[in-house]
């Protein structure tokens, strides 16, 4: 595993919500991070068919454009009873048809309608569960990836505005409410050198701190 020599690193996601979370697990580690959004870079196309892939391709632009190491997340949520869908697909569920952007409201109601479809109404046919990659890239291409997962079960009505993105339908197991009704604190529920956490986010954060920041 190869270590990080210096106390930066560039953050490869545009996304808000994202980015607030993983400036929140960095914050015991004294990084100095700044993120791609904030650079002004663009957002690489990702066209990969894995969370490993999408994920490289934004973590590689970023160390490229900026000659730093960069960390990027590719994520998702896969649904037992649609065969993993949206998978890593997710982000494009929230597309408007118009073309005018993404609308999480619209995408939860487009899974929930397949569910429908598929008759799952008992809570074991709604199986699913949200998964990052984290992935460390240097700017000479060297990557590291670090996977978490969280499981649990697709609710409706959606609950709780906290959070981002599918936080509102989705539950995890040993818990009685929905990410979307957690602080980041509960959803991250980590701390450094304690346990593996209970988001994705946090449980893949949890191996990348293990592995890289000692
Ligand atoms: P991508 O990694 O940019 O392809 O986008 C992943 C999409 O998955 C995001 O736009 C979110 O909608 C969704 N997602 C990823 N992580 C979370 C999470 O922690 N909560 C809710 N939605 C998430």
């Amino acid at each position: 595993m190869r270590q990080i020599e210096s106390k930066k690193l560039i953050l490869a996601s545009h996304n808000a919500g994202k980015l607030k979370e993983i400036r929140q697990l960095m914050e015991p580690y004294g990084f100095d991070v700044a993120s791609v959004a904030d650079l002004d870079l663009p957002e690489p196309e990702e066209n990969g068919t894995t969370f490993e892939a999408n994920a490289y391709t934004k973590a590689l632009a970023a160390a490229e454009a900026t000659g730093q190491i960069a960390l990027s997340d590719d994520s998702g949520l896969c649904v037992e009873a649609l065969e993993g869908q949206p998978g890593v697909y997710t982000a494009d569920w929230a597309e408007k048809d118009d073309g005018s952007g993404r609308d999480f409201g619209l995408a939860m109601q487009k899974v929930e309608t397949a569910l429908q479809e598929k008759g799952a109404s008992a809570p074991d046919q709604r199986r699913g569960y949200f998964c990052a990659v984290l992935c460390l890239c240097w700017p000479d291409g060297h990557a590291e990836y670090f996977r978490g997962e969280a499981h649990g079960q697709l609710v409706w009505p959606p609950r709780g505005e906290l959070g981002f993105g599918y936080d509102p339908v989705f539950q995890p197991d040993g818990h009685a409410r929905t990410f979307g009704e957690m602080s980041a604190e509960e959803k991250h529920s980590w701390t450094p050198g304690q346990g593996e956490g209970l988001s994705h986010r946090a449980r893949a954060f949890a191996k990348f701190a293990e592995a890289c920041l000692g």
